[in-house]
C-alpha cells in the first residue's frame, strides 16, 4: 500500500481503503473519490476544492481542549481565548462553519484592515473578542469605536506611536473612552522562518522599550491608561521550533509584568498571535514541525505563570491568533491529469530499422535482458547511450528515427528498472529518475491554487486519489495548465513523489493537494485568468456525506466584469464579428454565435483534452 506519508501530515483526517483510494476518516470513511464523481455527475470539471467543516471543528476544539487542559494541569489563573485571523481565508463556507463550531468556546475574529473588521463586525458573536491589527487610518479607527458601540468586544492593537495619537483624538471626539487599547511590542528575540520580518527588532511592526514608555506617557496623559488592557505580538507563521516563542514569551511577560507595575493597572491579557505550525512533510526525515499542540500550550501556560508568580503580578488572561494550524487542514484541492506526456512510449512506438547505430541495438538488447540483480546497472548504461546518442544525433551521424528509437527505449528500460528495483529508492536511483521523470499535465493553476509553492517554495502533501493499492513507478513531475514556465512541480528526489502510469484516455486520475485551506485560496492570483476553482462543502455524515455548498468557477464574462472589462462591448463585437465573417458560411454562423456564447457562459479551465476530462 502506497501512503504517501499520509501517517506524517494526515493527523488522522484520511485513510485509505481496500480500492486503494483515499477516504475521511470518519463513520463510514467515504472516498474522496465518490465525492468527486457525485459532484462531476452535475456537469463539473476542472478542479475542485472540497472544504471539510469537520475538519475545522476538530482543529478549533483542539486548541481550546489543549489550553484548558494545560490551564487545568498548572492551576493556572487567567482565562484563554482564541481568535481567527480572517486573512488567513475569508472564504464565507469557511468563516461560517468556524464561527459555528467556536461559539460555545466564545471564539472571536482578528482583523487587519477595514473590509474584514466589517466582516468580524458581521460574523463575531457579540461578546467574543475581536482585536485589530495592522495599520490604522482615522477610518479604521472610527469603525472600532463603532463596533465597540454595537456591543463588540474590540480591542484595537496599535503598531505605532501615531495611531495610539488617533485613537486617543477619536475617544474624545467620540466621547467614548473605554475602548480596549493593546499594544504590539518589538521583541528582540527575532522572529521566524519565512516571515522572520514579523517579529524581531527590526521588524515591521511593534513599539520598541522607548516607544512603550512615551505610549504610557501619552495614555496618562489622555486620561485612558485604564483603556490599556493587552501587549500583543506575532512571530511569524509556521514557527518550526518551540524555542523562540519560549524566548519571545518570557520578553513579553516580563514587559507585561513591567508596564503592570508603572500603573497599567488593567492589562491583563497577552496575545501570542499566531504561528502554530502544521507538518507538511510527506516524508520523515524532512518533518517541518518539532513540537505539538499540547507543548506549545504547556509551554505558554507554564512560562506566563512563572513569570507573574516571580514578580508577584495576576497571571495574565492568554489570547491567540492561530490560523493556518485552525483552517489549513480543511481544504483539499482535487485536480484531474489531464496528460502523461510520454504516455505513449510503448513498444509499438519503437521503429527499429534491420540495421541500428551499435549504441540503439545495445539499448535493445539492455531493454530485453534487464533483470532485477542488474536494473540499476542498465538503467545507467541506458542514459549514458541516450546522451551519446543525443550527441550522434546533433552532429548529424544518427537520423530522427533512431533518435525516437532511442527516446522509447530509455523510458521503457526506467519503467521496467523501477518496477523491479521496489522501494529501494536509493539515492543513485533517485538521481536517474530525476532525467527520466514523466510529465503530468494538471487541470489546475499553480498560480490561482497554491501560490505558496510558487512564492516560497512550501511543499504540500500531494497523493493520487485512487490506484493506492498498485505500486506508482513513475517519477513525476506536474505541469499546470497556465503557459507559464514557473508552473511546475519538478521532480525533487528530496522529497519524491511518484505517481501510476494511467491511459487517461481509459480512466480518470485525480490528483488530491492536501492542506491548502490557509492562504492559498486568498493569495491565488489570476495568472493566465485562471480563478478560483469550482468549490464544494462536503459534510460527513453516519451513513455517507452531503454535498451542502456548490459553487462554480466563476465564468469568463464575470471574469472579464470583475476586470471591469465592458463586456456588453466584448459580446457585441464578437458577435459582429461573426455575423460579418466572409469565411464562416451563412448556415454555421448561429452555430458560431452560439459555441462563443456557451464558452463565455463557462469557467476558463481545461474541458475536453481527450473528451471527457
Ligand atoms: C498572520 C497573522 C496571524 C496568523 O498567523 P498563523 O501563522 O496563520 O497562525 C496571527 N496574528 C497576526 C498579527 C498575523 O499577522
Amino acid at each position: 500500500m502506497q501512503r504517501y506519508g499520509l501517517d506524517i501530515w494526515g493527523d488522522d483526517n484520511f485513510c485509505i481503503n481496500q480500492n486503494g483510494e483515499v477516504c475521511i476518516n470518519l463513520y463510514e470513511k467515504p472516498s474522496l473519490l465518490s465525492m468527486v464523481k457525485q459532484i462531476r455527475q452535475k456537469g463539473v470539471k476542472g478542479p475542485l476544492l472540497l472544504r471539510f467543516p469537520h475538519l475545522l471543528k476538530k482543529q478549533v476544539e483542539s486548541v481550546y481542549e489543549k489550553f484548558y487542559q494545560a490551564k487545568k494541569e498548572f492551576f493556572y489563573e487567567g482565562s484563554f481565548s482564541a481568535v481567527y485571523p480572517l486573512k488567513v481565508n475569508q472564504y464565507p463556507e469557511l468563516v461560517k462553519h468556524l464561527m459555528k463550531y467556536g461559539e460555545h468556546y466564545g471564539y472571536g475574529l482578528e482583523a487587519g484592515s477595514k473590509a474584514e473588521l466589517l466582516l468580524a463586525m458581521v460574523y463575531n458573536k457579540l461578546g467574543s473578542p475581536i482585536t485589530v491589527n495592522g495599520f490604522k487610518d482615522k477610518e479604521l479607527i472610527n469603525i472600532g469605536f463603532i463596533a465597540s458601540k454595537m456591543g463588540h468586544n474590540i480591542t484595537l492593537i496599535i503598531e505605532g506611536l501615531s495611531e495610539l495619537k488617533n485613537i486617543i483624538q477619536t475617544a474624545r471626539e467620540r466621547k467614548h473612552n473605554n475602548i480596549n487599547i493593546g499594544i504590539r511590542i518589538r521583541l528582540h528575540s527575532s522572529g521566524v522562518g519565512a516571515w522572520a520580518k514579523s517579529g524581531g527588532i527590526d521588524s515591521k511592526f511593534g513599539l520598541t522599550s522607548m516607544e512603550l514608555l512615551k505610549a504610557m506617557k501619552m495614555l496618562k496623559k489622555a486620561d485612558l491608561l485604564k483603556s490599556f488592557t493587552m501587549i500583543h505580538f506575532h512571530i511569524g507563521s509556521q514557527i518550526i521550533d518551540i524555542n523562540p516563542l519560549k524566548r519571545a514569551l518570557r520578553e513579553a511577560g516580563n514587559i507585561y509584568a513591567e508596564l503592570r507595575k508603572m500603573g497599567a493597572r488593567n492589562l491583563k491579557a497577552i496575545n501570542l498571535g499566531g504561528g502554530l505550525a502544521i507538518e507538511y512533510s510527506q516524508s520523515e526525515n524532512a518533518r517541518y514541525r518539532h513540537y505539538t499542540l499540547e507543548e506549545y500550550a504547556n509551554d505558554v501556560i507554564f512560562l506566563l505563570k512563572t513569570i507573574a508568580n516571580q514578580k508577584r503580578e495576576i497571571e495574565p488572561d492568554i489570547f491567540i491568533e492561530s490560523g493556518r494550524y485552525v483552517v489549513a487542514s480543511h481544504g483539499v484541492l482535487v485536480a484531474p491529469v489531464l496528460e502523461l506526456f510520454s504516455q505513449d512510449y510503448n513498444e509499438n512506438r519503437l521503429e527499429l530499422k534491420k540495421k541500428n547505430p551499435p549504441l540503439v541495438a545495445e539499448l535493445y538488447d539492455l531493454y530485453q535482458s534487464i533483470e532485477p540483480k542488474n536494473a540499476l546497472e542498465y538503467l545507467h548504461d541506458s542514459i549514458d547511450h541516450m546522451e551519446s546518442l543525443l550527441t550522434l544525433f546533433d552532429l548529424g551521424y544518427i537520423d530522427l528515427k533512431d533518435r525516437s528509437n532511442t527516446e522509447v527505449l530509455v523510458n521503457l528500460i526506467s519503467k521496467k528498472a523501477v518496477s523491479m528495483l521496489g522501494d529501494k529508492h536509493s539515492r543513485e536511483l533517485l538521481s536517474i529518475q530525476e532525467r527520466v521523470q514523466e510529465r503530468y499535465l494538471i487541470n489546475f493553476s499553480l498560480f490561482q491554487s497554491l501560490p505558496d509553492f510558487w512564492g516560497i517554495k512550501q511543499n504540500f502533501p500531494i497523493m493520487p486519489l485512487s490506484h493506492l493499492n498498485e505500486r506508482p513507478t513513475r517519477a513525476a513531475s506536474l505541469w499546470d495548465i497556465t503557459c507559464d514556465s514557473d508552473g511546475e512541480m519538478g521532480f525533487n528526489p528530496n522529497n519524491p513523489l511518484f505517481l501510476h502510469e494511467i491511459n487517461v484516455n481509459k480512466e480518470d486520475y485525480f490528483l488530491g493537494f492536501f492542506l491548502v485551506g490557509a492562504y492559498q485560496e486568498v493569495l491565488g492570483m489570476k495568472h493566465n485568468l485562471f480563478v478560483h476553482p469550482t468549490e464544494a462543502t462536503v459534510q460527513i455524515t453516519k451513513n455517507g456525506f452531503t454535498i451542502t455548498n456548490l459553487l462554480q468557477s466563476q465564468s469568463i464574462l464575470d471574469i472579464f466584469e470583475d476586470m471591469d472589462y465592458d463586456v456588453k462591448m466584448i459580446k457585441n463585437t464578437l458577435f459582429k464579428r461573426v455575423k460579418e465573417s466572409k469565411k464562416i458560411s451563412q448556415e454555421t454562423k448561429k452555430d458560431s454565435l452560439k459555441e462563443l456564447e456557451s464558452y463565455l457562459e463557462d469557467n476558463s479551465y481545461l474541458k475536453t483534452i481527450y473528451n471527457k476530462r
